[in-house]
Parts: C-alpha cells; structure tokens; sequence
C-alpha cells in the first residue's frame, strides 16, 4: 500500500482533535495517528481520551516532510520528472548568478533531458558539483569571463 500523503494545513491551529477527529481530518486511519504518536506526536497531557492540539500536529506533520525531502548527493540536481537526484548530461552544469551570494545551478537531467534547478551558494560550488566544470554565466560585473565557443572565428569577413 502506498504511504498516503497528508495535507498538514487540514489541520486548524486552534482546535484539539481526538484521534479519530485527526484521522478523518487528514484522511487516514486512527492507526496512523497512532504511529505518528510513536513516532514523536504529542498528544495534550493528562488527557483521557488522547487528544492531540491542531497547532502541534500541524508543526509536527511539516517538519516530517521536511525530514523526509532527501537533499540531493554531491554531483547531481533533482530532476522533477524522474523524480530523483539525476547527473547533469555531459557533466555541463552552469551557475546562474542570483541576489547577494547564491545563484541556480542548472543542467540537464543525463537520463531524460529535462532542465533541471538547484539554488546553491556560489562559494560552494566545488562542493556540490565536485569534479565538474561549472560554467559560470556571465553576470553585469567581476565574475570569470566566459570565453565565446570559437568556430572558425578567424575565417575573415566578406
Ligand atoms: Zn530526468
């Protein structure tokens, strides 16, 4: 069975919910109200039955999806079509300077194409894409100039 996904923001803040209350709010079953219970929900003390507080199932809801969202390994870029970590084709991946020291690195997915995007801080690229020559765009002023791929460029002009 796949893990359904919940939708922290059914939860309202301001409201307590028993456990059946939680599982039909968010659409699942009490069991895994219960399972969450294990796996770090707080119920409200001291309450018979368990009760458990809108505002801390919401927090604890979105902080599991945020543990969950796996950061992508050194050397590659999420692809949103194949749905996981891709190696850029070719190993070209250019930096796009953005505001103060970040920037998007993109490249294309090795396995099926599609463009793909990762904010990166600019002092960390060698980090993130080891082993790879980042291209970095050209931006107004100061960054590595990027030499013009040069085709026979000395054919001269009629
Ligand atoms: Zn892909």
């Amino acid at each position: 069975m796949p893990a359904r996904r919940v939708n922290p923001y059914r939860v309202k803040l301001h409201r307590d919910y028993a456990v059946q209350e939680l599982a039909e709010c968010l659409g699942v079953h009490k069991n895994t109200v219960r399972h969450w219970q294990g796996d770090g929900l707080k119920a409200i003390d001291g309450n018979r039955p368990t009760m458990f507080n809108g505002k801390a199932t919401r927090a604890f809801l979105l902080a599991r999806q945020t543990s969950r969202k796996r950061p992508c390994p050194p050397g590659t870029i999420y692809c949103f079509k194949c749905r996981e970590a891709k190696a850029p084709a070719l190993g070209m991946v250019e930096f796009i300077p953005g505001k103060g020291t970040t920037g998007n690195l993109t490249a294309l997915c090795e396995t099926c194409g599609t463009m793909m995007h990762r904010r990166a801080n600019a002092a960390k690229i060698a980090e993130i894409m080891p082993r790879l020559a980042v291209q970095i765009r050209q931006a107004p002023s100061r960054l590595i100039e990027r030499t013009p791929p040069s085709l026979n460029c000395d054919k001269p002009k009629d």
